[in-house]
């Protein structure tokens, strides 16, 4: 009798602990994201807590910093501790399919969080447009060089966003290549995204054409860094169009000095409050709203896609208008 009353409890521990009991006034929210080492995650991570808990939820953040086991580690934790929905932006889109499971058969909901995880059951995703980053970042660098060596400097290959933004990007670049206009001359994954990758990548780009590279169409703005930092070395800053994205400080003010061409800026407030508003929804089982559909590989993945903005020079001043930045911060030394 004791045993089974003893079961009865543990399994009635359970049910709360996991969330099929959950109080749905105040979810419980596990935010796993990749690498708080970027600028952007960090503005993600403070936005995304502070609207969640303005919902009623709360928020328990982890960071993985770059390492795959370390993520799946993490999520088991959220997982044990019964929270109701997982938010993950994920390091490597491909492995968490076990641990996306071990969460489903808990009861938990997960939210790809601006990269897509693949093979995996996730219930929905959140990101920008990244297709339309991908054409922004090619239209910005062509603009400025409508003719010559093009260097392709991708993001890095275990994100599913680097995939979409080359593609975005080709759709721009094909026309140019096929007119023979533009010529591409290397084209390298960033492991990491990182900057100190994307030196040592263009330095040798620039070595092995001569200095003769006419365009680096960068995926972002860390890996833009380091491109820059070569081309400042061949004295080449400012002569060489570079694109990125994320608006980070230290590119907004490399697009006002003239050795960034543009950046996309992608207002992190608004998707970190989408992405609490659809987590705690999804915790108090209410339909969100979709705008788009992502196939992952193991299913049709409900998806809100965010528009991203193209940023040069000229309009910089929207960070501004929008809260992102103050002017005193984009003039600072
Ligand atoms: C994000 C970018 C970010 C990059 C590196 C991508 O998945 O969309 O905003 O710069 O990861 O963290």
């Amino acid at each position: 009798m004791k045993t089974f009353k003893t079961a009865v409890l543990t399994g009635l521990l359970a049910l709360i602990s996991h969330g099929a009991m959950a109080d749905a006034q105040h979810p419980k929210i596990g935010f796993s994201i990749d690498d708080l080492r970027l600028e952007r995650w960090a503005r993600d991570r403070d936005y995304f807590t502070a609207a969640a808990e303005q919902l009623g939820a709360k928020v328990y953040v982890q960071s993985a910093d770059a390492n795959e086991q370390r993520q799946i580690s993490q999520i088991e934790n959220l997982i044990a501790r019964g929270v109701d929905v997982i938010v993950i932006v994920p390091f490597n889109a491909t492995v968490l399919n076990n641990v996306v499971a071990e969460a489903k058969k808990a009861g938990v909901k997960v939210v790809s969080y601006d990269r897509l995880i693949l093979n995996a059951d996730i219930d929905a995703y959140i990101s920008f447009d990244n297709a339309k980053v991908g054409e922004m970042q090619a239209s910005g660098v062509l603009s400025a060089a409508p003719k010559g060596n093009y260097f392709l400097l991708g993001g890095a290959p275990t994100d599913n966003n680097a995939k979409i933004l080359r593609e975005g990007q080709m759709k721009v670049l094909q026309p140019a290549i096929d007119k023979g206009d533009v010529k591409i001359v290397g084209q390298q994954w960033v492991k990491e995204w990182s900057p100190t990758e994307a030196l040592s990548i263009i330095e040798n780009a620039l070595t092995a054409n001569h200095n003769n590279i006419d365009g680096i169409v960068a995926s972002n703005d860390a890996t833009a860094g380091g491109a820059i930092q070569a081309l400042a070395a061949q004295k080449l800053a400012g002569k060489v169009p570079v694109s990125g994205q994320d608006a980070d400080l230290a590119a907004i003010k490399r697009v006002v000095s003239g050795t960034q061409t543009m950046t996309v800026y992608k207002p992190l407030k608004l998707i970190a409050s989408e992405a609490a508003k659809l987590s705690v929804q999804l915790a108090r089982s209410e339909k969100p709203s979709f705008n788009s559909e992502y196939d992952n590989g193991s299913k049709k993945v409900d998806t809100i896609l965010l528009n991203p903005t193209s940023l040069t020079k000229d309009n910089v001043n929207l960070l501004v208008d929008d809260g992102f930045y103050t002017k005193a911060q984009i003039a600072g030394q």
